[in-house]
């Protein structure tokens, strides 16, 4: 696969792609701002046009670009949105198995999307509900996760470039689209990367605000007594913020019901305050 047949199958599955460095040219291509093109040493990765604006969907445009020119293949994130609006998110392990390991460490597996393999691991597409503005923060997978995240302000190397070690990007299946991100991957990633220790909260308070994030902690600092209650209050604010983000209700219902196992609550105990939340008019 060149760049060029890279460049095409992206456009093709809707992804907007524009040109990069290629480790084959003398100089690097980059324009970034306080670069020197001459000395660069992070070849095959910098963008050759502002790529927030300079971007395309269009094959002839591809051609024109690709077809006859020694270019990375860059895909602005931001560019597309996805089924219900929602934007681009990719996860890059630094390494094989990083997001699988770190899915595990937060009690989950792993979800399986569109993956590219990199030279050292590989980028995993997700889509994201369109209310939520991720950045590149890691949140809560900070110190848990060997990579980075690229939000909509982003880019990464796509699939039929070169790296500077020569491997090539490569799609793992191309029949296999971007899903929907996991809930927890999402809570992860709105949590505060050095969240103060949790306040122990006074008899009958509730968290400000809806995050799932919050609300699972306010789950978990329920004591004996008033777990169901705290519990149902948190289920009816986390499926109206579900509702609200276009976060799958399940997933929400997923965590709940782990916070809730965690505080000594039964599955099937568990299971019936969620889903009374759930049916209760305030969750609507
Ligand atoms: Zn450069």
């Amino acid at each position: 696969m060149t760049p060029l047949d890279g460049a095409l199958w992206l456009v093709r599955h809707g992804f907007a792609v524009f040109p990069a460095d290629h480790p084959g040219l003398e100089r690097c291509g980059g324009i970034g701002k306080g670069h020197d093109p001459a000395t660069c040493t992070d070849r095959g990765k910098h963008p050759c046009v502002p790529f927030t604006r300079a971007h395309t969907l269009d094959e002839d445009q591809v051609h024109r670009t690709f077809g006859d020119r020694l270019r990375n293949v860059g895909v602005a994130i931001g560019a597309v949105d996805g089924p219900d609006g929602g934007h681009l998110l990719v996860v890059d392990s630094d390494r094989p198995g990083a997001i699988e390991d770190a899915a595990g460490a937060f009690g989950y597996r792993h979800t399986p999307t569109m993956r590219v393999t990199t030279a050292k691991g590989h980028h995993d597409y997700y889509w994201t509900p369109g209310s939520l503005q991720l950045g590149n923060s890691l949140g809560a997978l900070r110190g848990k996760f060997d990579g980075d995240v690229r939000g909509p302000r982003g880019y990464v190397i796509g699939p039929g470039s070169v790296h500077a070690t020569g491997v090539l990007y490569e799609v793992v299946d191309a029949e296999q689209p971007p899903v929907p991100a996991p809930a927890w991957l999402l809570t992860a990633l709105q949590t505060p990367a050095a969240p103060a220790a949790p306040r122990p909260a006074a008899e009958g308070s509730a968290p400000r605000g809806g995050s799932l994030a919050r609300l699972i902690a306010f789950v978990l600092a329920s004591r004996v007594g008033e777990r169901n209650g705290r519990l149902y209050w948190a289920a009816q604010k986390a499926f109206q913020h579900a509702r609200a983000a276009q976060m799958d209700a399940r997933a929400v219902a997923d965590a709940l019901r782990d916070a809730a196992t965690r505080i000594g609550l039964s599955t099937a105990e568990a299971e019936h305050t969620i889903t009374s939340a759930y049916n209760s008019r305030n969750a609507q």
